[in-house]
């Protein structure tokens, strides 16, 4: 599996299971934007971390508190910047999705498993409220606030490169986990980073994409909130809502035929949440 040079140095891996990793060499020191799951995949990075930069790595920033994004962390730094409600949530019981990877991840060896449950959490040194700004080597690093796939999500914004990291508030190829976020939140975080002056994005997960996938959720999101109110009104469960949201999907993604199973797991865990939040308001 390959680490791509995306733009002059940033790189990044999206094809990882579970989700994707980015690192930039700004002249000054590295800075990775999430960590890789899996044992190999962090033995992969600190290969490469060492051919870079004589610097090392300055900062390792979390996109959010989900363990497919956090497990490496410990591993290739010690200076994590983390939003301020991410670092919150990392510490509810069962709020990181720890045990599950750990068991249902397609493929997981005993070693990962093991990998995922004992990490310890994490300390991040910095957290922020809503914007913090990192100006090292030639390049400016805006972090910004953006609830919506879970209360202390960031994405990263390279202004020089017009470069965005979207952590799991955009994915490509396939909708995203929900089971979390905030839908009604999720909407607005999105119509503000389609302005966002960028030309590439590093999505949480599934491959590199440009704005048309933020306005392709933006449409997913706004009609599948549409969907679950029509159908609450006509007083139908979750089991039925499901069925429905799952059509609906299909019409919006091609989803790679390896990934189906995965998409209705993940859809299947997001119904309940969404349902709750749309059924207060309708
Ligand atoms: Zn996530």
């Amino acid at each position: 599996m390959a680490i791509q040079e995306i733009k002059k140095g940033i790189y990044t891996n999206v094809e990882y299971i579970p989700s994707n990793v980015t690192c930039i060499n700004t002249g000054e020191g590295l800075i990775l934007v999430d960590t890789p799951t899996m044992t190999e995949d962090v033995s992969q990075w600190k290969s490469f971390i060492e051919g870079q930069s004589t610097i090392g790595v300055k900062y390792i920033i979390a996109t959010h508190h989900h363990f497919d994004h956090i497990t490496g962390i410990n591993s290739l730094g010690d200076k994590v910047i983390m939003q301020e409600k991410a670092f919150e949530e990392m510490l509810e019981e069962g709020g990181t999705l720890r045990e599950v990877m750990a068991t249902e991840l397609p493929g997981i060896t005993e070693k990962n498993s093991n990998f995922i449950l004992t990490e310890p959490h994490v300390h991040p040194e910095i957290t922020f409220s809503d914007k913090l700004t990192i100006n090292l080597g030639n390049l400016t690093l805006e972090l910004y606030h953006i609830p919506g796939h879970t209360k202390g999500s960031l994405c990263v914004y390279i202004v020089e490169e017009k470069v965005l990291i979207a952590g799991d508030t955009l994915t490509s190829g396939m909708p995203p986990f929900m089971g979390q976020g905030n839908i009604t939140q999720w909407i607005s975080t999105l119509t503000w980073m389609k302005d966002l002056d960028v030309d590439t994005i590093v999505p949480g997960h599934g491959e590199i994409c440009s704005k048309d996938e933020i306005n392709r959720l933006l449409e997913y999101l706004t009609s599948l909130r549409n969907l679950i109110a029509d159908l609450i009104k006509k007083g139908s469960d979750i089991e039925g809502i499901t069925a429905e949201a799952e059509n609906m999907t299909t019409g919006f993604y091609t989803i790679d035929p390896a990934m189906i199973e995965e998409t209705k797991m993940l859809l299947a865990a997001s119904i309940p949440n969404l349902y709750s939040q749309i059924k207060e308001y309708s």
